[in-house]
């Protein structure tokens, strides 16, 4: 492994005990660098290795149904793990409340972690790393160049971080180890998981995205990245931008569960496909994506109209007091009730699948802008909508979809104009030059 992956989080040094892989965004056992890492270093101190998970009974914006799709694929790597030997434990409670007690018992040596740009995720880590008296390590393993290693800096758009990606890819796109059968036991048995009893600790909300067609877990996305590439990779290009098509890959919700690696995914479009499409594809998967660690890393604001670049902020301020066409609660857009068909029928589909098209999410942000009272309301409505329906929410990619589409990150100033200032526009017109309209209202409407 590319030891760039590695940051040392506490300045101790690791000691005898077993090593134990803290799981949190990267939720699978194949093509793990967090757990490969884990292993090889358990391996060479001769101790058993565990996997253990913090239970947090409420996440954000997160619901029942993110719950049930991120306990599914839990289960499926507790089966995994336990063909290596490998341990998993289900902490009840957040990482703070449970581990040091677990750490302390079975005296662990070294803690490893996956890596989050996450604002809550690393005030936890940093508080936790106060509390421990043994190594920790956080390892990238989400991303095909590590974050801190593309850049150190917040990156003004794309074409900024493109070439340092690009320099980089040859050095951190390699072939993972495998996971072999660990030969060193912890003493005694480990406890059974309690999956039922975990579930009913649980305090999300009950409201669900719908019943997204999509089963969960590591084989259920290696099986999506197969169709994807047998059956869209080649109209990816033409098409990935009409929503009344099925062009887009679907393995979104994957990678925000980490289900699959980035790295896998791209390791296998690169050998399988033609070269034009992957390009294209790829520019999306690691270049987008990784923008999105990128500007949740080094942007502390993020989610908020204190994150938007200093043009955008002025430009929206000057528009403060325009007239806005309509005027919508939060209750309104949820329930998909505005004036525009279109948007309508963009939030049903999220209501009814727990997933917006990827063309689509830009307009519907961009109009929650325009019938918002203000910026901060339209990024609170975007932002919370967000997080609750699309089952691939509380990503980094969605804070930086919507504060482009909100407030011109990664964006560059447009003509002016009411309400939207320099920020770039959007409108229905734009949509029906692009695609058939009323086909995609038609399927997905109120009631169709
Ligand atoms: C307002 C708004 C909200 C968004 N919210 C989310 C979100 O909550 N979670 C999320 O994962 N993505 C979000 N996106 C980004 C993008 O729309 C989705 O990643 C994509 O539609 C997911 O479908 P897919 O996996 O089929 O994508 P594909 O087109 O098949 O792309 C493959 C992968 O590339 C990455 N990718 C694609 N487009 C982008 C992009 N614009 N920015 C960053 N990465 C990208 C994703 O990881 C995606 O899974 C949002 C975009 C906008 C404009």
């Amino acid at each position: 492994m590319n030891i760039q992956r590695v940051h040392y989080c506490t300045k101790h040094d690791s000691s005898m005990g077993p090593v134990v892989y803290w799981m949190s965004r990267d939720q699978r056992m194949y093509d793990n660098w967090a757990l490969c890492l884990a292993q090889s270093q358990a391996l060479e101190k001769n101790v058993p290795l565990f996997v253990v998970f913090c239970l947090m009974p409420r996440f954000l914006d997160a619901t029942h149904h993110h719950y049930h799709f991120m306990l599914k694929g839990l289960r499926e790597v507790e089966l995994s793990l336990k063909t290596k030997n490998i341990p998993f434990v289900l902490l009840l409670g957040n990482a703070l409340d449970t581990l040091p007690a677990f750490l302390e018992k079975h005296g662990a040596g070294t803690l490893i972690t996956d890596f989050t740009p996450l604002r809550h995720s690393r005030a936890e880590r940093s508080l936790l790393c106060q509390r421990l008296r043994i190594q920790v390590i956080e390892v990238d393993a989400h991303n095909v160049v590590p974050v801190r290693i593309a850049s150190s800096k917040l990156e003004y758009g794309a074409y900024t971080i493109r070439p340092k990606l690009q320099r980089l890819l040859p050095e951190f796109l390699e072939e993972f180890p495998a996971i072999v059968k660990h030969p060193y036991l912890c003493a005694g048995p480990m406890p059974e998981v309690q999956w039922e009893h975990a579930v009913s600790t649980l305090r999300a909300a009950a409201r669900s995205g719908g019943t997204a067609a999509c089963e969960s877990g590591e084989a259920a996305a290696r099986a999506v990245l197969k169709d994807f590439i047998a059956n869209k990779l080649a109209g990816y290009g033409a098409h990935r931008n009409d929503p009344t098509l099925d062009a887009q890959s679907r393995l979104s919700p994957y990678l925000h569960f980490g289900h699959i690696a980035a790295q896998r995914i791209a390791l296998d479009v690169q050998s399988q496909a033609e070269a034009a499409p992957a390009a294209e594809y790829l520019e999306e998967l690691i270049v987008r994506r990784e923008l999105s660690d990128n500007f949740c890393l080094y942007n502390e604001h993020y989610d908020t109209f204190d994150g938007f670049p200093a043009w955008a902020r002025q430009s929206l301020n000057e528009h403060r007091k325009d007239a806005r066409t309509h005027l919508y609660t939060l209750e309104q857009f949820e329930s998909a009730g505005t004036h525009d068909l279109l948007w309508n029928a963009a939030q049903c589909e999220l209501l009814a699948t727990g997933r917006m098209h990827g063309y689509m999410r830009m307009y519907w942000a961009k109009k929650i802008l325009e019938w918002s009272a203000s910026p901060e309301e339209a990024m609170t409505i975007a932002v919370y909508l967000n997080d609750t329906y699309e089952l691939d929410g509380r990503d980094p990619n969605g804070y930086a979809g919507i504060a482009w589409s909100i407030g011109g990150v990664h964006d560059r100033a447009w003509f002016d104009r009411p309400v939207f200032g320099k920020i770039r526009y959007m409108n229905a017109n734009g949509c029906a030059r692009k695609f058939d309209v009323n086909a995609y209202c038609a399927k997905f409407s109120r009631g169709a």
